[in-house]
Formats: structure tokens, sequence, C-alpha cells
């Protein structure tokens, strides 16, 4: 009986999951971009890690074999300045003198004759010939150093052309017992040293390594250039010299050209450091590619996700439309435009249980045409369904409030619910409907209608048929009473339906 009801409270979630859907694909893209975004800011931090450490090896290694070499030369230098102390060497031939300072001195490719200076500056001894050429070198830095600072051990000096090749000049002080000064022992390592060494890993063009003294004046860069030699980062307003701490990595423009890289300090302690540097371009150009990738397919797959969230969103508002649609169909009265005997069945089954749940009174009109079967007769079946249509309208602009339900009930009869209304409220409202009804028809149909009305508080081991039998009842007793008038059930009356 009930059962139409039940269909629509069944079909009534796909208004919710419309919504539903729509939200639940919006948190998935939102949960599913976010995963991605994780994953692929995740990749990039491994490409810089990767980045970083190869970086740190390679300016380690590079600083390894310059540190060597530099050390090599040092043990060189500094045996020649203890020699110079030995009082015999004024005694022997410039032969064995040669011999003596220079026997084991380092002589490589790379490395500078190792020459010595008196505290003059002159140029004394010279390991690549017996007789040097006069030579003055007082005013040169790695002279004047050593001279006013006795307690300079290896200074290194800035890049220079040194004997018609560029070089590093390495000099050491000659003190004699008193740390008195005796002159300077100079060699010099060339940059052709640097070059080879450059040369033989395998670097991308626009990969970079810089050798720095410890003040951060620039010793050697790779790519080359020689505006760049001998220039003190220090002095860079754009370049912070915390970029450059040891074990530091620092990602962004270089003091040098506008390229942003990567730039990685080596690790190591000595007097020189190295700085190995990648364009950001080519670290992440693998990452780049695998983003670009991953974020097109991705983008893909969200816009189908919302597109066919959006098209099935669509459908499903359509279904629910046109099962509102349906729904106002199946309970409408196609004559009168009322509800029809179904609608009013169900409503006043929950209406029922409502006004026993809240202890609330309930009211029934039963409404009939009196005498229609005399008007069909005489008017035809046409102009009764006019008066019918006629007597929905004064039913339903005479109640009003949200809740009430007008129904036709069936053939000439028709129901008014009202729920929380009292008898007496009731039979304000049939009264109305039956002064309208008389009203209307009065010029046209000379059609009126008997009321029947009952209200009660339901309770348990009531239903709502009683209801209707107890309107139904007074219904009866408005005809027998002459119709055209409005009949409330008595409480005898209902105990005695009860
Ligand atoms: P009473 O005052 O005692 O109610 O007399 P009545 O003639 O109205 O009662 P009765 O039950 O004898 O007749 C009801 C008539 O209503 C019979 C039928 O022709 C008419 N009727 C029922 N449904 C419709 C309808 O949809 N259209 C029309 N035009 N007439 C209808
Ligand atoms: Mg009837
Ligand atoms: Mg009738």
């Amino acid at each position: 009986m009930f059962s139409g009801w039940r269909d629509v409270a069944a079909r009534r979630p796909w208004r919710i999951s419309a919504k539903l859907l729509i939200i639940s694909s919006v948190v998935t893209v939102i949960g599913f971009s976010a995963i991605c975004v994780n994953v692929m800011l995740d990749m990039r931090r491994g490409e810089e890690a990767l980045a970083r450490q190869t970086l740190e090896n390679l300016a380690t290694t590079i600083e390894s074999d310059v540190s060597r070499n530099v050390e090599i030369y040092d043990l060189s230098l500094k045996a020649v300045a203890s020699n110079m102390l030995l009082p015999e060497l004024a005694t022997v031939s410039k032969t064995i003198r040669h011999l003596i300072l220079f026997d084991h001195a380092t002589t490589a490719k790379h490395f500078g004759a190792i020459q010595v200076f008196d505290a003059e500056g002159r140029l004394t001894i010279d390991a690549s010939t017996l007789d040097p050429l006069p030579e003055d070198r007082s005013e040169e830095d790695y002279f004047k150093v050593h001279r006013d600072n006795p307690g300079t051990e290896l200074f290194i000096s800035r890049p220079m052309l040194f004997r018609g090749a560029y070089s590093i000049v390495l000099s050491r002080r000659i003190s004699d017992a008193d740390g008195g000064f005796m002159g300077v022992v100079a060699g010099s390592i060339r940059f052709s040293y640097f070059h080879e060494l450059f040369d033989r890993l395998n670097l991308d063009p626009e990969d970079t390594i810089t050798v720095l003294k410890r003040d951060r004046t620039i010793i050697m860069r790779r790519p080359f250039d020689l505006d760049i030699i001998g220039t003190n980062l220090n002095d860079r307003q754009n370049w912070k010299a915390d970029n450059l701490r040891v074990g530091a990595a620092y990602s962004g423009q270089g003091p040098v050209d506008a390229t942003p890289r990567l730039y990685v300090r080596s690790k190591n302690n000595g007097p020189l450091f190295v700085v190995a540097g990648k364009p950001l371009a080519a670290v992440f150009a693998l990452w780049q590619r695998e983003a670009l990738r991953i974020g097109t397919v991705v983008l893909a797959l969200i816009l189908f996700v919302l597109g066919s969230t959006l098209v099935l969103a669509r459908e499903i508002g359509r279904r629910a439309e046109a099962e509102r649609k349906l729904e106002e169909l199946a309970t409408t009265d196609a004559l009168t435009g009322l509800k029809n005997r179904r609608k009013f069945d169900s409503v006043i089954d929950v209406e029922w249980r409502r006004a026993m749940r809240q202890k609330a009174p309930i009211a029934l009109l039963m409404i009939d045409t009196d005498h229609f079967k005399a008007y069909n007769d005489t008017f035809g079946h046409q102009a009764g369904d006019q008066v019918l249509v006629g007597i929905a309208i004064c039913i339903s602009d005479s109640v009003s409030r949200a809740g009430d339900c007008a129904a036709r009930y069936g053939g000439e009869e028709f129901a008014v619910l009202l729920p929380n209304t009292s008898a007496a409220e009731a039979f304000k409202v049939a009264e109305t409907i039956r002064r309208k009804v008389q009203g209307w028809s009065h010029e046209q149909a000379m059609s009126t209608v008997s009321c029947g009305i009952a209200s009660l508080v339901p309770n348990a081991g009531m239903d709502w048929p009683m209801l209707v039998a107890a309107a139904d009842k007074a219904l009866y007793a408005a005809k027998a009473g002459g119709r055209n008038q409005s009949v409330v059930a008595s409480l005898p009356q209902l105990s005695l339906v009860a």
C-alpha cells in the first residue's frame, strides 16, 4: 500500500550521489596531485643530492692533486731554504753548490726552476743556470711578504706572468739562525699544469672548476678566462663569502657569469681550495624531462577524471530531475492537479506517525459533492469534470499551510489532511471551502459540497483508517443533515469508531 513512498525514498540518494561523486573526484584529484608533486619534488631532491655528491668528489679530487703537487714543490723550497744556511756553500764551486741545493729539487714539466734571491731582492742562484742574468725582484709581493713578515711560511702569489708563462709563484723565506732575513727562495707552478689536469677530466663545456687561494683569490678557472684569474671573490658585491664555506653547496648565480649553477666546495682544508660548478639546467635536465612526461600524463588523467565526473554528475542531475517529474506525475491527480489517492495514503501515514510522536492533533476533512450524479445526468460528464476542477481550486485556495495535503480521494470526493489542527480550526477550514464552492457555483454550476470533519491526537493502538472512518461518518451525518454543511465528528462518535 505504501510502496510508492518507499520507492521515492530509495530513489532520493541520486541527488546525494551527484554531490558525492564530485566531492570524491575532487578529493581524489587533489590527493593524487599532491602525491605526484611530492614524488616529483623527491626526485628533484635526489638529482640535486647526486649532483652535489659528484661535484664534491670532483672538487676534492682536484684539490688533492693540486695540494699534493704544492706540497712536493714546497718540500724542495724548504730544502733549498735550509741548505742555504750551510757555511760550506760559500766555499764550494757553483756546480757543487747546485748539486747541494737542487739535487733533490723537484723537476717536473709544469714546475718552474727554483730561484734564490738575496735580502735585497737580487737573483743570486737559479736552478736552471749556473750564471743567471741579473734580476731584481724586491718589488714583487712574494719577496716583500717574506721580508716584512718573518712568520710567513709558504706564500702562494697571485697568478702572474713569470718567466714567460702564466704561473703562480710559491716562495719561502730564508732566515739565519737568529731569524734575520737572508732572502727568498721562489719557484713556480705553470698554468699548463691546471690545463692538463682539467683536460684529463670528462666535463661538460658549461661545467666550471675554480681553484682559489684561501683568501678567495681565483688562481685558475675552467673555462679559462684571463680577466677573472687573480681577482678576489671578496670584492664581488653580489657574492656572499659565506656561499663558499667548507663543505657548503650553493645554488644560483655564481660570482663570475650569469649562468645559475650548483656550486660545491671541496672538503679538504689545504692552502688552496676548489669549487666545482654545474649548470642547474644540466643538473635537472633529466628530472625536467621526467617531470614533464609524468606531469602531462597526470594532467591528462586529471582532466579525464574531472571530465567524466562532470558528465556523470550532469547525467545524475538529469535523472534526478526526470525522477522528480515522474514522482510528481505519479502523485498528482490528472484532472484536478491535487494530490492523488496514492500520495494521500503515504502522506497520512507519515503525518499520523509524526502526530503520534509529537502528541499533536491531526485533522481530516472528507468532502463530497452533493447530488453530483444528478448534475452529471443533467449537464453531462464533461461539465461535471469542470465542476470537480472548480471545487479542487476552491479547496487548494483554502489550504495553504505547509504540511497540509489536499487530495482527490476518489470520484467526486476530496480529502484534506491538516496536521497540528484542532477540530474547531478544521471546521473553520471546512466552512471556508464549503462557502467558497457555494459562492463560486452560485453563478455557474449550482453545486455544493458536504464536509465531514474529524480531529484527534493519535495514541498507541490507533491507526489512521480510524481517522478516515470518523471523518466519513461525519460526512454521512452532513449528507443526512441536508447537505451543503460541515459536521464535526463528536468524541462519542470517535469512541464508537474506535
Ligand atoms: P450525494 O449528494 O449523496 O453524494 O449524491 P451523489 O449523486 O453525488 O452521489 P452518488 O455516489 O450517487 O453519485 C456520485 C456520482 O459522481 C456518480 C458519478 O457519475 C459521478 N462521478 C464520479 N467521478 C466522476 C468524475 O470523475 N467526473 C464526473 N463528471 N462525474 C463523476
Ligand atoms: Mg460520493
Ligand atoms: Mg456525492
